[in-house]
């Protein structure tokens, strides 16, 4: 089975686009973009254009370059302190002199639509209702809609970032996973990840994953977006993979288009927090 992440994201921003349009006022998502990236414009865009489809207004700040860490730090400042903004995402990775913890623990963690910040971690690590990374989250809506049992299983997550890989391993585990965390140091890969049920993948590695390291009807979630001559690839070599796996996401069209339907929802739920505790 391919799980279709283009599908399940069209119909998880469906539901969204009714929900928004039975608030009070469209929530409002104010983007921060730092120099010119082209891979992080495109993000941008990509962020832009699902806001529209579900009816979120959405505001881009665009900084150049040179921006100092003060300038975006008092940009934040005003946005977290302006009540008609409901989410704050500052596009990643930010130019080297500018300290992406910093910036991050700057944002209004009601705000945070990201889920990065170290409150929103914190909480999420506890096992405390938070905003929850959207990449993660949007694995975990894919697994839920192939009814995927969690109790018990082994799970092995590929990549340990703050971003994907800690935050996957823990929603899994609050899912009574049994799970592994692998990544640059783990000594036989292979040998972990072939004891998996369930193989999440983020590691940033063009076809680290090959059929070789898969155990027959594992569910593998691929993560991974790479920009190789072949054009976007994934970490898993799906050809070998998919023959193996009993499902599997593809790259692109699978985990990506979850990632931004769930900011669209981490907004929605950030703004209907607002509205709420304003008694509106
Ligand atoms: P990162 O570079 O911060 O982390 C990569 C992790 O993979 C590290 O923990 C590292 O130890 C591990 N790793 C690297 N090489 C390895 C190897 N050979 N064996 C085992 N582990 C290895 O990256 P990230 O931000 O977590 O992103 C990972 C990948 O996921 C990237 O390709 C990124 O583009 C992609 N990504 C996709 C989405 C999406 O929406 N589809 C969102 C975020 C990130």
């Amino acid at each position: 089975m391919i799980i279709n992440g283009k599908e399940l994201a069209k119909e998880a921003e469906a539901s969204i686009a009714s929900l928004v349009s039975a608030m009070p006022r469209p929530p409002r998502l104010d983007v921060i973009l730092v120099g010119s990236n082209p891979a992080s414009s495109i993000y941008v865009r990509m962020k832009e254009k699902a806001c529209k489809r579900v009816g979120i207004r959405s505001v881009k700040h665009t900084l150049p370059e040179s921006a100092t860490e003060v300038e975006l730090l008092t940009l934040i400042s005003s946005l977290n302190s302006d009540s008609s903004v409901d989410g704050i995402l500052v596009q990643l990775p930010l130019p080297k002199h500018i300290s992406e913890s910093t910036i991050i623990s700057a944002i209004s963690p009601e705000k945070d639509v990201d889920g990065f910040h170290p409150t929103n971690m914190g909480l999420l690590f506890s096992g405390s209702p938070s905003i929850a990374p959207c990449t993660p989250k949007g694995v975990i809506s894919m697994l839920d809609s192939i009814g995927f049992s969690y109790d018990g299983k082994k799970a092995v997550v590929v990549g340990r970032s703050n971003i994907v890989g800690k935050p996957m391993a823990v929603l899994l585990l609050q899912r009574n996973c049994t799970v592994t965390i692998c990544h640059s140091h783990t000594r036989g890969l292979a040998s972990e990840t072939r004891q998996a049920d369930l193989l999440v993948v983020a590691a940033g590695q063009p076809k680290l994953i090959t059929a070789g390291m898969v155990k027959q009807g594992a569910v593998v979630i691929d993560v991974g977006v790479n920009r190789t001559a072949d054009g976007l690839v994934g970490d898993v070599d799906f050809d070998a993979v998919s023959k193996k796996a009993s499902a599997i996401t593809p790259v692109p069209g699978g985990v990506g288009p979850m990632t931004v339907a769930m900011l669209m929802g981490n907004t929605l739920e950030a703004a209907k927090r607002r509205v709420k505790d304003a008694g509106i």
